[in-house]
């Protein structure tokens, strides 16, 4: 494709998105697909050219139909997942520009960009200049990076020696069973062993880690001759948008000199906004933060900040440094390399420099606010509802709601709550995540798409009462 077939295309296509992106609500939210049909495709690659049009068609009969829509303002699935279309442009100039990031040299804008972008970044969530800032492709990435310095620190740096198995005291990860899959994840992938994670009580209601457990867990561990390494506290949990205590949390770790990750690859977006900053409250005390701006703030995927105090430590655990990319400037500049696991990059910061130089932070602000007020309104709205009640206490933007008719043992109950959200999703009126809670399903309503305004929830409700008394919802 020559750059003048790439103008024209192009042009094509940018409408084609400025199209969907304005009829959203003309299509149902979730994927119409089944398994396989999308597969359906020619199993062969093409032999002959096809014309931009026709990808645009198909984008338009395969794609659309097999994507659950999440920018679509009835979506109320999983958690936000929000690309403006500021920071899709940042993304079309990222890969539009083809840069290479191995290395400050192959690219120093790429480098200078992201530094620049993280700090903005760190100030705008109001954290001191302490802290240090990457991107990364997810949280699970951020994540697994800060159980890895953890592990090195609790063994002494064991990676240069002779690795974990030359370690006496085998380092140990904690944090509740509300913590995200890629945490339990990361510490198999780290070498910790399910038998170092270790699960810490969390309350009954508000799901927040209980700090005397750990303490007592921490201490357990030590008389057994293991090494507490590394406590990750849950900011925003995904079931419930639970807050577990950081500030004591830190205080615990500090005595064991193990290290806390938090993890707020939600609801860090929500630090945007000052009067939120006391669920994080401690946060300075911590080693290491991931939060997805590709989540909540909206900055289209794969950015996930990740911040560190200690670089040094951190580089020193991650660095590699081959002859082919020795340069000049070494020294003077911040190799990211040295800062995660990938050597190539990408130039993710454009999508964040976009988003925040083209929408301003004014409106993410706003659109915060104005998320968490409609999470309040329908946990009004749920609690003086005949049978519904709120599950867990509404902190930020997701509302976990159960309907119980009366009379109903636990299998009905499951039944009953499977069966209403099951028609919603059906419907493609909206959509909704059921997750189990103390042994028992429910269902979360995670408010934040960039579109979803009062007038979407408030329909929501509609049809949430109307699917539990079992009325025809259309479509
Ligand atoms: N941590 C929490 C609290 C999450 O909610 C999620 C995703 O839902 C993750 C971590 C993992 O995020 P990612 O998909 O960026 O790896």
């Amino acid at each position: 494709m020559t750059p003048e077939q790439f103008r024209t295309a192009g042009h094509q296509l940018v409408d084609w998105i400025a199209d969907y992106r304005t009829d959203l609500e003309s299509h149902p939210v979730r994927a119409q697909t089944s398994p396989g049909d999308v597969a359906m495709m020619p199993g062969q690659p093409p032999e002959s050219l096809d014309e931009m049009a026709d990808l645009l068609g198909d984008l338009d009969s395969i794609v659309v139909p097999g994507s659950t829509l999440v920018q679509h303002p009835m979506y109320f699935g999983w958690f936000p997942a929000n690309a403006t279309l500021s920071s899709v442009l940042g993304d079309i100039a990222s890969s539009g520009l083809g840069n290479l990031g191995i290395s400050w040299e192959s690219c120093p804008a790429l480098t200078e960009v992201e530094q620049v972008v993280c700090d903005w970044l760190r100030q705008l969530v109001g954290l001191s200049d302490r802290w240090h800032g990457t991107i990364h492709d997810t949280a699970s990435t951020s994540c697994l990076t800060a159980l890895l310095a953890a592990r090195e620190r609790a063994t002494s740096h064991s990676q240069v020696g002779p690795g974990l198995a030359g370690v006496d005291a085998p380092p140990v990860a904690y944090a509740t069973a509300q913590a995200h899959s890629s945490i339990r994840k990361g510490a198999l992938l780290a070498g910790y062993g399910a038998d170092q994670l270790v699960v810490v009580d969390d309350d009954p209601w508000t799901r927040a880690m209980d700090v005397g457990d750990l303490e007592a867990k921490m201490n357990a561990d030590m008389a057994a001759g293991r090494c507490p390494a590394v406590v990750v506290a849950g900011v925003g949990t995904t079931a419930t948008a639970a807050f577990d205590p950081v500030a004591s949390i830190v205080e615990v770790a500090r005595k064991y000199n193990a290290w806390v990750h938090v993890d707020a690859a939600m609801a860090g977006t929500a630090m945007l906004v000052p009067e939120c900053r006391f669920l994080w409250e401690g946060v300075e005390g911590a080693d290491s933060i991931s939060w997805n701006p590709h989540k909540w703030m909206g900055t289209v995927l794969d950015t996930s900040m990740f911040l560190v105090r200690d670089v040094e430590h951190l580089v020193r655990v991650m660095s590699t440094n081959p002859s082919y990319l020795m340069s000049s400037a070494d020294g003077q500049v911040i190799q990211y390399r040295d800062w995660g696991i990938p050597l190539g990059r990408r130039f993710r910061a454009l999508k964040i420099w976009f988003q925040l130089r083209l929408d301003g932070v004014e409106s993410i602000q706003q659109r915060i606010r104005r998320d968490l007020d409609n999470a309040a309104v329908l946990a009004e709205l749920v609690e003086s509802g005949d049978g519904w009640e709120v599950v867990a206490p509404v902190q930020l933007q997701t509302v976990c709601v159960r309907h119980r008719p009366s009379g109903l043992g636990p299998a009905e109950m499951d039944k009953h709550t499977l069966g209403w959200v099951g028609a919603i999703n059906d419907s493609g009126l909206a959509y909704l995540t059921p997750s189990v809670l103390d042994g028992e399903w429910m269902v979360r309503v995670s408010i934040g798409a960039e579109s979803t305004e009062r007038s979407h929830v408030d329909a929501l409700w509609a049809i949430m009462q109307k699917a539990v008394a079992n009325q025809d919802l259309g479509s």
